[in-house]
């Protein structure tokens, strides 16, 4: 069997990179990987983002700084992918380029700081991807939580949610995963997300979305951004941070899109300004070199269409290895109920494992993960889901 190794105490990716480092075990398994996954268990990058990057160095472009909100070419097009290209308000979007979606996170808590008079406390769900208290945080904003996952159920708890939103004061804001929730894997319904639009709209809120998983979660891109067209059809006036790290597998290329809906063509102008006053200070204008390859990916219809299916290949890999796991533990005998495996969606499942059963996982099977019971699908192949099925069953059974 694999040898023992110390205390799998920590909770952080980082930590769980370094003790995962250190297991000299052959079959050790890493479940904290924030990042996509083949089924070799090697980094992928898109094939339609090669041939872009190869398009791109025969194209011979300079290296000219982009304006302060980026390339229009690309922000116009991230804007259609969220909004679609047959939204009715797209003229009315103030859009800039950002660093990836943390940057557009990072903008929208300085605008929400210095420009939105209503409240100055962002509720975030509970719990929430851990960057998310930092970042708003870091904008002097107040950060509060709302109910969100119910441990009892390893479900939406909808009832604490719509409760919570129902007694923020008017006009509070209100922090969405547009899909794929990190850390718990569990979306509202379309029917429940109809009712969080009333709710929110009711009280006067406002909906500031984060989506970072776009196609990455069901497969399909228009799938993904239902809640965020959804609201934009009730008449919200939304924020929205994008990024491209997961569904182009751009991550260290730093490429998404912060962008806030206005009322009128009037007060987009008014918007953009505001926008432009607060990047330029912070950075000046954004990186080009990752935009372009995503600009070259969404405007060229052949090679977003060899895209989109290769976004559905990422995400149709990560459905057959949930299936695959919740097999693997019923074959295993395991008396326990794993549906929420398979009905949780995107990169992260919180399994419902405690703790303990978590260490147990990483002394005994060199298996790792985060103690709060959370694993990253994208981590499991079918080289070794089996392995992961046994041994998950073995650390829960008694
Ligand atoms: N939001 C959520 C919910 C995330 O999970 C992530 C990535 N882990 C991000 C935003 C931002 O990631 P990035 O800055 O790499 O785009």
């Amino acid at each position: 069997g694999p040898p023992t190794h110390s205390r799998n105490s920590t909770n952080t990716l980082p930590g769980i990179t370094e003790a995962f480092k250190a297991n000299t075990f052959t079959n050790k398994v890493n479940l904290g990987v924030g990042a996509y996954r083949d089924d070799a268990g090697k980094p992928y990058v898109l094939p339609s983002v090669r041939t872009a990057e190869k398009r791109l160095i025969f194209k011979e472009l300079d290296k000219e700084y982009a304006g302060i909100t980026g390339t229009p070419a690309f922000t116009k097009a991230a804007a259609t992918l969220a909004y679609s290209a047959s939204s009715p308000v797209l003229d009315n979007i103030a859009i800039t380029q950002s660093i990836s979606g943390t940057g557009a996170l990072r903008i929208g808590g300085a605008f929400l700081e210095r420009f939105y008079p209503h409240s100055k406390t962002i509720y975030v769900p509970s719990p929430s991807w851990a960057n998310h208290a930092a970042i708003f945080k870091d904008s002097r904003l107040d950060v509060k939580q709302y109910r969100y996952y119910n441990k009892e159920t390893i479900g939406l708890d909808i009832d604490g949610l719509l409760a919570d939103i129902k007694n923020a004061p008017p006009r509070s804001v209100f922090l969405l995963h547009a899909c794929a929730h990190n850390p718990t894997g569990v979306d509202p319904t379309p029917e429940q997300w109809r009712t969080i639009s009333d709710v929110v709209k009711n009280g006067g809120h406002f909906a500031f979305f984060d989506m970072a998983y776009q196609g990455f979660a069901s497969g399909d891109t228009d799938k993904d951004a239902y809640a965020v067209r959804y609201f934009v059809e009730q008449g919200h006036q939304i924020a929205l941070c994008q990024s491209f790290a997961k569904n182009m597998g751009l991550y260290g290329e730093r490429v998404g899109a912060f962008s806030l809906l206005a009322a009128s063509a009037e007060e987009k102008k008014r918007l953009d300004s505001q926008i432009k006053i607060l990047v330029r200070p912070l950075y000046s204008n954004p990186p080009i070199g990752g935009a372009r390859i995503a600009t070259e990916i969404l405007n060229d219809p052949e090679l977003n269409t060899q895209w989109l299916s290769e976004v559905k290949g990422m995400a149709d890999r990560i459905i057959a290895m949930r299936d695959a796991l919740k097999g693997g533990l019923e074959e295993c005998g395991s008396k326990l109920k794993w549906d929420h495996i398979t009905s949780q969606i995107g990169m992260f499942c919180y399994t419902g494992l405690r703790p303990e059963q978590v260490d147990e996982l990483a002394n005994k099977y060199s298996i790792y993960g985060t103690r709060d019971g959370r694993i990253s699908v994208a981590g499991l192949t079918s080289g070794n889901v089996k392995y992961v099925a046994e041994s998950i069953h073995n650390v829960t059974k008694n």
